[in-house]
Order: structure tokens, then sequence, then C-alpha cells
């Protein structure tokens, strides 16, 4: 092994920097992971132009890899032997509070870095913390005893369970905040990677219409929505998406609004809210906007809608997300448009971002270039 690993760093915001850092030494209840993918999605774009800290992070939160060493008692918590593919949540959770029973770890005060400063996420803590290797833009990653595992399943290429975190985040929003299920009617917003994986989780999970509404710049993207599992796009530039909706409806709305936008302003919720069914609808949005003038407060309870928080995936969604992958049953794998070495990390999170011209839905960067 290398004595010294290789990171991107973030040093401000907008600004990478090649950094070398000393190979950690392992402990008995440690490990390292020897990065293979690290996906980039938006919340990348988000922390690259504002960072949370001003200190320096290796960026990189959905990272999958294996085991290059870990120690006895490591691999005992973890069940997991050097050498197992994995995949690494970016929560890293204290393991006793009761979300972390609970598997929702995403929850747990240990992780969270807006309420704690002193918490630990993978691509978003500083790499002067002790263990140094907190991200995925790195050749190694640094696992404590209480970092968050799941094994991939055999067959699934390092490549495709980098699509485990949009996923993941597809099932938990869709069918546990949603609760998209049987028959249901969906209207998704957004066609990219989040989207994109709201329609197959919704698809499978036995809803009876998908709607995916984007603009003309989204053209390829809602034919792909299509062969996800779409039952009807909607450019809302070309046609108006309401009358669209309520054409397809019957003139009922639909039972959940899955709003998967992004800078898209106040639009995608106050259409959300008039495409909904007459009562008791649903709608899971991801709150991109601090604050939202004439909310429509009124006409939202007046419907009786409930208003859910896209935040994250629990464990098991993690898991669902994974046997999803393995089962080959939609074609995922054409969500995985781009990969970049670790050198470009910069440019890829521009890609992703829509600077460069080029439509990209998911990005793999491969630290050890394209194996
Ligand atoms: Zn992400
Ligand atoms: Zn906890």
């Amino acid at each position: 092994m290398a004595e010294q690993v290789l990171a991107a760093v973030r040093t401000g915001p907008g600004t990478t920097e090649m950094r070398e850092f000393p190979m950690p030494e392992i402990g008995d209840d440690e490990a390292l992971l020897k990065i293979e993918v690290a996906g980039i999605c938006g919340t990348d774009v988000k922390l690259y132009r504002r960072p949370t800290i001003d200190e320096p992070v290796i960026m990189g939160h959905e990272n999958i890899g294996v085991v290059a060493k870990a120690g006895a008692k490591w691999q005992k918590i973890h069940g997991l032997r050097e050498g197992d593919r994995i995949f690494v949540e970016h929560y890293v959770g204290c393991m006793h509070c009761e979300w972390c029973r609970l598997g929702e770890y995403r929850h747990c005060e240990l992780t969270d870095w807006r309420t704690n400063p002193e918490g630990r996420r993978y691509g978003y803590t500083s790499s002067n913390n002790p263990g140094r290797l907190w991200g995925g833009f790195s050749q190694y990653m640094y696992l404590p005893w209480n970092a968050v595992t799941h094994k991939v399943p055999d067959g699934v290429t390092a490549e495709l369970a980098g699509l485990v975190t949009p996923l993941s985040n597809g099932i938990e929003w869709a069918l546990n905040a949603g609760k998209v299920g049987y028959a249901t009617t969906v209207l998704i917003q957004g066609p990219g990677q989040q989207g994109l994986s709201q329609v197959v989780a919704s698809s499978q999970a036995g809803a009876s219409l998908i709607v995916v509404s984007g603009t003309t710049r989204d053209a390829t993207r809602l034919t792909l929505a299509e062969d996800l599992g779409a039952d009807v796009t909607i450019d809302v530039q070309k046609e108006d998406p309401l009358e669209r909706v309520m054409e397809l409806t019957g003139g009922k709305g639909v039972d959940v609004v899955l709003d998967c936008t992004s800078g898209a302003g106040t639009a995608p919720v106050l259409l959300g809210i008039d495409a909904l069914k007459r009562r008791e609808g649903v709608m899971v949005t991801q709150g991109e906007e601090a604050a939202f003038p004439d909310f429509p407060l009124k006409k939202m309870t007046e419907k009786s809608i409930t208003l859910a928080s896209a935040r994250g995936h629990s464990y098991r969604s993690v898991e669902l997300a994974l046997a999803q992958l393995a089962s080959g049953r939609f074609p995922l794998e054409r969500l995985a448009t781009h990969r970049f070495p670790l050198e470009d990390v910069d440019f890829a999170i521009r890609t992703l971002a829509g600077e460069t011209g080029e439509d990209a839905i998911h990005i793999s960067m491969l630290p050890w270039g394209n194996a």
C-alpha cells in the first residue's frame, strides 16, 4: 500500500487543491476503504459553491469501495472482511441513540452538521479531524467503528452501486415520506438523478400513473423517464402542467407530488398544491427555498395536504436500493452518464451543475482512473 494518499480537497468556495495525506494508522476498531467510485450529486454543487465550514474538506458523500485494511474488532462489528465491496453511508452514527437503533442514522445528532459543530459526515467533515480522510474524493477513506456500512451484492459493479444513494433517496421519499403504493397517482417534478430514481421507486411500488415534468432542456431525460416507467412526461415550457395533470386524472388531481427540481424557485410547490387531489394529498419537498413569500397555507390546509420532507435515507432504504440495483429490472445504469478521474473533481462538479454545456445525470468520480 502506498505511503501517501492523494485526495481532492475543497479549500474554499469553488476551489479544489490536490493534496497528499499520510496513510492513516489503523487501530483495532478502524478500517480503510479503497474508493472505487464516489458519486456526485446536486448537493455537491451546493456544498462546493457555498461550503458549510471554512476548513479544508475532502468532499464526496456517495462512496463505494473495497475494504482495504481493517482491524479485527472493526470486522467483527461490521460483519465484513478485507476485500469486501461496500457502500458507506455519509452519516456517521453514535450507534446508541434511538434514531441509530432504528437505522435512521440520518437523524442522529452525531452526524448533524447543522446543529453539532463536532458532527461527522462524509463529504462534510474537516480533514483536520482525526482520521483525516473524511470524504470520497480521495484514494482512500477512513472508517471508524461507527461508520454505517452495507455490503454490495455480488454481481453489482462499483459504478452501478454508485447509484445507490439517489435510488435509496427515491425509495425513502416516494414510499416512506410520500406513501406511494399500489394504484397511487404521482407527479414527479424534475427528471434529474433524484426524480428518475423516484420513477423507479414509484413504478416498483405499484403506482398506476406516473407523470414526470421537466423543461425543454430536459428532453433526453424525459425520454429516459419513460424508459424507466413513467407513463406520461410533460414539458412545462410547451404545455400547461396543471391542465395536463387534470386531464390525465379525469379532473381529480394526483395523490402524491414529489418535488425533485433544483433552482426552480417556488413554482414547483405552488404547482404541486394545485395538482394534488381535492383532499389528503401528500407533497414531498426538499425545501430549497429559505423563505417562501405568500405561501398558500390556507389552500394547503383546506385541501388537507400533508407536507413531507425529503431528507436522505434510512438503512432499510439503502438495502432495498441495493437489491433493486442487483435485480436489473430497470435500466438504471443509464443514469451513470459521466466518469472523471480524481484530478477533475472541480470540472466534474461544474459539469453536474450544467456549467460545461454537457447533460450529466449522474457522475462517477473514479480515483484510480477508468478501471
Ligand atoms: Zn448526494
Ligand atoms: Zn445516534
